[in-house]
């Protein structure tokens, strides 16, 4: 099983991460997609990745911590780390500040640039997302909006650029209908699953601190409600990680009328 999104960076994880890790591999967690936040810890993901080989660096500035980005740093890293991914970068329309949208589409360029695949944080932002695709003339090969909160004409869009669409234990809320039924029409290609650890608790675990060992129950409560058995759906979701991950083709450039206000 592959954990498309979680922060093994975070210091909450400092006091047992290896014996976390080693739970989640018992487990079955083959792979951790790990998502920096900041420039302050960009060093500590690659560092991790470069000690485990099932640990794939993304680097980026989310958006809550846009005012402390640096591109520079950040070019000088992606040249160094060629595996290495562009996130978590977004948008976030409940915590925004003034140079979001210009740390978010400066990132966007560098992940075009230089061909990686991003890690999008949207809440309630899709519009200003849409519009930042349609400004670039060259977009990045790949984006994966990790916890999607969106609809499924948003995703349908968001499709014409080669999105997939992530989701965590959140989803497994009952009072999360919404979001189950966009879950349950996704095209399958385009889905993938993740822990968020340590942020995101699911419903069945009642600790503050989310952990990566939490993902099997996570993957087969989406599967349920995909109406589809974990084996299959595992199968499904290694698939989506690798093309993902691997495709760095230029991407014809779609009809960006966006078919959707938000
Ligand atoms: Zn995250």
């Amino acid at each position: 099983m592959i954990d498309a999104h979680l922060h093994l960076q975070d210091d909450r994880f400092d006091l047992d991460r290896e014996t976390l890790l080693k739970q989640a591999e018992a487990g079955g967690v083959t792979f951790f997609f790990c998502a920096a936040t900041r420039p302050a810890d960009w060093e500590k993901v690659i560092e991790l990745a470069e000690k485990r080989k099932n640990i794939y660096p993304f680097i980026g500035t989310h958006p809550w911590y846009a005012d402390q980005h640096n591109s520079s740093l950040l070019k000088r890293l992606l040249n160094d780390y060629s595996a290495a991914g562009i996130g978590e970068i977004g948008l976030d329309s409940i915590k925004s500040n003034p140079a979001q949208e210009s740390t978010f589409e400066e990132q966007m360029t560098i992940a075009a640039e230089m061909n990686r695949p991003c890690v999008i944080h949207c809440v309630r932002s899709f519009d200003k997302v849409a519009a930042c695709l349609k400004r670039l003339k060259k977009r990045p090969p790949a984006l994966m909006f990790h916890g999607f909160s969106g609809t499924l004409e948003q995703a349908e869009f968001l499709s014409r650029f080669n999105a997939y669409f992530s989701f965590s234990g959140t989803a497994l809320f009952p009072e999360r209908q919404k979001l189950r039924k966009v879950i349950a029409a996704l095209p399958a290609d385009r889905l993938l699953v993740e822990t968020d650890a340590p942020d995101m608790p699911p419903p069945f675990w009642k600790e503050k601190r989310n952990v990566p060992a939490n993902l099997p129950l996570i993957l087969e409560g989406i599967a349920g409600i995909r109406k589809t058995d974990a084996a299959s759906f595992n199968t499904l979701l290694r698939q989506n990680a690798e093309r993902f991950l691997l495709q760095r083709l230029d991407q014809p450039v779609p009809n960006t009328d966006p078919p959707f206000v938000v």
